[in-house]
């Protein structure tokens, strides 16, 4: 047995797993302990804001204008017309600004420009009282669901738009499972992709953006401190959430992982997904930053290279708990270690499901084999790096 100065560590195995295990494919599981409490697969932090973990700012209020005003905001969906949009009315105020405030936002050209906004210092008044924190979270349920919708609309991939209907199917039908708790993380990972709009008669002095290169032409963005509030209220939900959805995966793996691997399966999928949404979503915007120069603000990489470095060892910790509770299971190969049904809760539709992914897998299969054959690092953040790796047995 390998010592504890001498493990492996998520990057290299240890001198004893590599005796024992050589080149063999079969060397996917490291020896350290990992714990399934340290995955992350939304956004904790905000490389612009440069906070590693998003946190509400404690702002001056101004007292030359005490005056509170009340706005509603929204988000787009597809589909989905303006009157029929969730809302959420919240109070601001305006702030003394400090040099660590951010009064700007850009906003991305579809020919590679921005245009940058000067936002009036505008902010929640009261965004940590409980008040406030309630309303956003009967804001977010509401939201939930269209952005399953939109998300659903969005995805192209035939493997993981089946994965996903069937994801959506099975939360339906067990509304306490974990499936449905890894479902509302995904929808609130693209929720925080969308830019809120004001949508009341107040707009606190701010102007709607006038570029028809970009698709905020016509719109009114929040302020930009009001912005980073509110990504700051999604973050707390999601890590909320995260620890709910852990502490059931852990005891549904510990119960029985043959009766349950199928719930374990969807969950693990929805949760990498959305991992796979943030950190693809970062790459890019590295990318983005890195060729308008923005570099040069060193906070700016700096949080984001942490962010991402996060990302991956969640990615790694939840492909080797997965290897590790579902290895033999995994019933979309020819070789079904036992059978799948009997034990688990699986309908109708579930095998139904099952059969349309072994067909497509198979047809898929040099491709996904050689997704699979990759070191689990995904610098470039390719789509369906992680997840090829929930789909096979490894
Ligand atoms: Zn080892």
């Amino acid at each position: 047995m390998p010592t504890d100065e001498e493990k492996c560590d998520l990057q290299n195995p240890c001198g004893h797993c590599e005796e024992t295990w050589g080149n063999s494919k079969w060397f996917h599981v490291p020896c350290i302990r990992l714990n399934l409490h340290d995955i992350v697969t939304y956004r904790p932090g905000n490389a612009r804001a440069n906070q590693k973990r998003s946190t509400l700012p404690s702002l001056l209020w101004s007292l030359d204008f005490p005056q509170k005003r009340n706005i509603s905001i929204a988000q787009d969906f597809l589909n989905v017309k303006r009157k029929d949009l969730p809302t959420f009315e919240l109070e601001c105020r305006r702030f003394v600004p400090r040099s660590s405030d951010t009064l700007y936002e850009p906003y991305e050209e579809h020919d590679g420009g921005a245009i940058l906004i000067e936002t009036p210092p505008y902010a929640c008044s009261n965004a940590t009282s409980s008040n406030t924190q309630s309303a956003f979270a009967g804001y977010l349920k509401k939201c939930e669901e269209l952005a399953i919708e939109d998300l659903l609309e969005q995805i192209e991939d035939e493997l993981l738009e089946t994965t996903f209907f069937e994801v959506r199917r099975f939360a339906s039908l067990h509304k306490e499972s974990c499936v449905q708790q890894a479902l509302q993380i995904l929808a609130k990972v693209h929720i925080a992709k969308k830019q809120p709009l004001i949508v009341s008669e107040d707009t606190l002095d701010m102007g709607c953006i006038r570029s028809n290169k970009t698709e905020m032409n016509g719109k009114v963005p929040v302020p930009s401190v009001l912005d980073y509030q509110l990504d700051t209220l999604l973050m707390e939900s999601c890590e909320r959430d995260m620890d709910k959805v852990v502490t059931s995966l852990k005891s549904m793996m510990m119960v029985s992982r043959r009766k349950n691997w199928y719930e374990v399966f969807l969950t693990m999928v929805t949760l990498m997904y959305a991992l796979e949404q943030v950190y693809n979503a970062q790459v890019r915007y590295n990318r983005k930053t890195e060729k308008a120069g923005a570099y040069f603000f060193t906070d700016v990489h700096n949080v984001s290279m942490y962010m991402m470095s996060q990302w991956r060892q969640s990615a790694k910790n939840l492909i080797y708990h997965f290897r590790v509770v579902i290895v033999g299971m995994l019933p979309f190969s020819e070789r079904v270690a036992f059978s799948a049904s009997a034990v688990s809760r699986m309908d109708s539709s579930a095998l139904a499901y099952v059969n349309k992914m072994r067909t497509m897998l198979q047809d898929r299969r040099d491709e996904i084999n050689k997704l699979c054959k990759n070191d689990l690092d995904n610098e470039q953040g390719r789509p369906l790096f992680w997840i090829a790796q929930l789909l096979v047995n490894t």
